[in-house]
């Protein structure tokens, strides 16, 4: 069967989906993963109904790094039957200021990409490098890049800049917004499901290990919480959100911190582990009595709440808001917690959907309606792949 196969290559693991295209459906056949690269690395898959196809752990030093996880993998994926790869399609989350839609890859692309790696030092590296490998070893394969920054190109010139000498902005350093393709997905659902809502004025909440919000007038993105890099807006995980750049100022040249070790503190110690000192996994937070694991939830609540005002602000209003990924699609207290101090906007939450994690979570009464809607940034991927390389479809 014709088939596309998605890659989404991060530091810790190789998460990879098979879709079948017959017609104009596209299908997924298997889900599979190598995480725990360089800790306890295991190669898992299973087919569409949830069926254990492989399950192998590596010693560590077997793999110890994204190439050697990608070399399982395909290994992997190479003994299987009955595929035609048609294309590969892959997250990439950086494409600058000049790459506003999914994009077929060719070599000049490939270098420009790599050039956005400082905007993005945690992924883009990553991204590109099983394109590289994919292109050497079947170049006739077509390899679409789709971008977490697209989503956001069509924003408002207000929402793209900082108070920065316009140089700046002219060199690339903007607001470029991320986790586009899980909004895509996400708004593309509420369309299906709730058109009004849809075409109206709409807050999607992100909250996963990395965490933002975007405000989606008509489903266009207008403003969203992310910047120039991954580190703004919310607090996550490991990263702190929004943070005076005076800190940073103050580290570097009070503190005498190396660039390195900033950067460093920026991306895996600060967000939930830092404010906990316990972990950066919601989970464990929600399941600890500790006072600095309340605390650290408390303080992501609170700004998310704060975030869901100004981006309210942005939109001159609100109609609906969409909890989604990790934490938005599995935590009913922190949405529950989240909407209690969304109140003012007329939020009111169905208790009892919340705690069934049900669609539609708003009373009727409710002036705007709360939703979850579970992201699917796979599928958007093959949806963008097929549709560039089978433009019929
Ligand atoms: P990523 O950004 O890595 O794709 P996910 O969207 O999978 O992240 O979200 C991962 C996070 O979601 C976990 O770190 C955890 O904090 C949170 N999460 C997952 N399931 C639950 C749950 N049942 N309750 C609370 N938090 C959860």
């Amino acid at each position: 069967m014709d088939a596309i196969l998605v890659l989404n290559a991060g530091s810790s693991s190789l998460k990879f989906q098979i879709f079948a295209a017959s017609g104009q459906e596209l299908t997924r056949q298997i889900k599979g993963q190598v995480d725990g690269i360089g800790q306890r690395p295991r190669l898992r898959a299973f087919d569409a109904g949830r069926k254990p196809l492989v399950d192998l752990a590596f010693q560590k030093e077997e793999v110890p790094d994204l190439p050697s996880a990608i070399d399982k993998a395909g290994a992997w994926l190479q003994s299987l039957e009955g595929f035609h790869l048609m294309a590969i399609g892959h997250r990439v989350v950086h494409g600058g200021p000049d790459y506003a839609a999914p994009t077929v890859i060719d070599q000049p692309l490939l270098d420009k990409l790599a050039t956005y790696a400082e905007l993005a030092p945690l992924h883009q590296p990553n991204n590109l490098l099983p394109i590289r490998l994919a292109m050497g070893i079947n170049p006739a394969v077509p390899q679409i890049a789709c971008f977490d920054t697209a989503f956001h190109r069509h924003h408002p010139a207000l929402a793209d800049c900082y108070a920065l000498p316009l140089a700046l902005h002219q060199e690339g350093v903007r607001r470029y917004g991320f986790h586009g393709l899980s909004y895509e997905y996400v708004s593309e659902r509420l369309r299906e499901t709730f058109p009004d809502r849809a075409a109206g004025r709409v807050i999607i909440a992100h909250l996963g290990s990395g965490a933002s919000m975007c405000a989606l007038l008509n489903g266009q993105s207008m403003e969203s919480t992310m910047g120039f890099t991954a580190l703004d807006g919310l607090p996550m995980g490991t990263r702190p959100g929004q943070l005076d750049p005076g800190v940073v100022l103050h580290l570097i040249m009070q503190k005498g911190m190396p660039a390195e070790a900033v950067s460093k503190l920026l991306y895996h110690e600060a967000g939930l582990k830092g404010l906990s000192g316990i972990s950066n996994d919601m989970r464990d937070l929600l399941e600890s009595d500790d006072p600095r694991a309340t605390f650290a939830i408390d303080h992501f609540v609170y700004r998310c709440a704060l975030n869901i005002g100004a981006l309210t602000a942005a939109l001159g209003g609100l109609d609906a808001l969409v909890f989604t990924a990790g934490i938005g699609e599995n935590a009913p207290e922190l949405r529950h917690r989240i909407t209690d101090r969304a109140a003012w906007l007329g939020a009111k939450l169905d208790t009892a959907a919340n705690d069934a994690g049900a669609p539609l979570i708003s009373t009727p009464g409710s002036r705007i309606s709360l939703h979850v809607i579970p992201t699917d940034e796979e599928l958007m991927i093959a949806r963008h792949t097929f549709r560039l390389i089978a433009p019929a479809h």
